[in-house]
């Protein structure tokens, strides 16, 4: 036609009525099919890339504004993961995923991205160890589109027991870890052989914890006092920030920095020693945060956070325990559905057998174990009142999927509100992080003084 093909301007002069009609019938037809036609042709577009880079594992986020389709594959001498991701062409933004490989990346050396086909992007990580990569789609939540997913894992899963070897009791303590480490060393096959889970179809299972031996008897050891566990949880993490305050304080980066200094001081103690879910800035799902817990036979679980309201005002500290009937208010609820969304924000892989495992954990929460979180909670409550103001004077109870540890006294504190600008600064200042750690191990004392520690099963001959 050539109205179409030939503008008026061009034509050197103007349409006739007739031909005007036609040309606007011919764009309104170009106009219906718009919608479809680009969509198939077009590849879809980077919002962002990102990398996790953590000793537990390595993700790299690919954040789009549509689902893509990607396979893996893994190569060997030397070792390689490669990842064809459908619907992509190469573009700057791909381009600077390669500089956000960090040196000190415990999986990946370095990375090369090419189009491999015309609609397929290919991303080849050279690796510095073997992995057990898993790859899967998230679909919009929060502030986040589609993203593609890669987690690079150790071909075996790291044990949280090796990592609580950083602190040896002395001869005066009675340290059943310690013994469940020697059996280890004097077998490793315990540790390097942990049990297959059963495959989900087309997923790839994140790498089991290994299972935990019993520890051999105490005969020996009756009379000491016995060495306690304290597993610290500084929540979110990686791609979930938590709150974030109006100054830009990011609740992931300030509850680790409270977390570890809690850490140290437990860690002074001659018959504590403390253990973290997280040590970097890495997602851990929910339920992986309680198997580790459980993993080092911990006394006690603390999961540290800071809260936020849409209204600034809102201020004080709060301590939750679990509930097995409802919450204890709306507010106790609607904190534990904030908190439970973690592992949405965070990104967990559905289709991975953990999931099932995570179900299955969630069941079996007990009324003792409630009972003595209470009583750990309201030592928390008298120690956090002398150094802030309390937003709640009770125990709080409701369903955090964290606390659920069915043979574990936990507890959730909500140190402060990081909405209320005069608290995020406090959050902020290391003195008052500083203050709140050791109000939190007063309280751990205090319980541990009123319930002394049974012996463990497994620990009486
Ligand atoms: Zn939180």
């Amino acid at each position: 036609m050539v109205e179409r093909d030939c503008p008026p301007a061009l034509n050197g002069a103007l349409p006739s009525a007739g031909a005007t009609r036609r040309r606007l019938i011919s764009v309104a037809a170009t106009l219906l099919v718009l919608p479809v036609l680009p969509r198939l042709a077009q590849a879809a577009t980077i919002l962002a890339v990102r990398t996790w880079p953590a000793d537990e594992y390595t993700r790299v986020t690919l954040e789009l504004d549509s689902e893509l389709k990607a396979e893996q594959f893994t190569l060997e001498n030397p070792h390689r993961l490669v990842v064809d991701i459908e619907g992509l062409t190469i573009s700057a933004a791909l381009n600077d995923l390669v500089s956000k490989v960090r040196p000190d990346d415990p999986y990946i050396q370095s990375l090369r991205v090419a189009q491999n086909r015309p609609n397929v992007v290919r991303l080849v990580f050279d690796l510095k160890q073997p992995v057990a990569p898993q790859v899967f789609t998230l679909k919009p939540v929060a502030d986040y589109q589609y993203r593609l997913v890669l987690d690079l894992y150790p071909k075996i899963a790291q044990d949280p027991l090796i990592a609580i070897l950083n602190k040896q009791s002395g001869p005066d303590v009675d340290d059943p870890l310690a013994r469940i480490l020697e059996d280890i060393q004097r077998n490793p096959v315990t540790r390097a052989d942990p049990p297959e889970p059963p495959r989900v179809q087309g997923q790839q299972p994140a790498p089991p914890l290994p299972s935990t031996p019993k520890p051999p008897p105490a005969t020996a050891n009756r009379g000491k006092q016995r060495m306690l566990t304290i597993a610290l949880d500084p929540g979110h993490g990686g791609e979930d920030p938590g709150a974030i305050g109006s100054s830009g304080l990011r609740e992931k980066d300030v509850v680790l920095r409270i977390a570890r200094r809690l850490k140290a001081l437990i860690d002074s103690q001659p018959q504590m020693r403390a253990y973290l879910t997280r040590d970097d800035d890495y997602f851990v799902p929910l339920h992986v945060r309680v198997q580790k817990a459980r993993r080092v036979r911990a006394d006690l679980f603390i999961s540290i956070h800071a809260d936020a309201w849409i209204k600034p005002t809102a201020n004080g500290s709060s301590v939750f325990a679990l509930s097995q009937r409802g919450a204890t208010s709306t507010q106790a609820r609607w904190m534990a559905d904030k908190e439970n969304a973690a592992d949405l924000i965070g990104g967990v892989n559905l289709g991975s057998h953990d999931r099932q495992v995570a179900k299955v954990l969630l069941d079996l929460s007990t009324t003792a174990q409630i009972n003595d979180s209470l009583k750990v909670g309201n030592a928390f409550l008298d120690e956090i009142k002398k150094i802030n103001r309390l937003h709640k004077n009770s125990v709080e109870q409701a369903g955090f999927a964290v606390l659920k540890a069915p043979d574990i006294p936990s507890v959730l504190v909500e140190t402060a509100f990081i909405s209320n600008p005069q608290e995020e600064a406090l959050l902020r200042s290391t003195s008052h992080q500083d203050k709140l750690a050791q109000a939190m191990m007063t309280g751990i004392q205090r319980y541990f003084t009123a319930n002394p520690p049974l012996a463990r099963l497994g620990d009486v001959s």
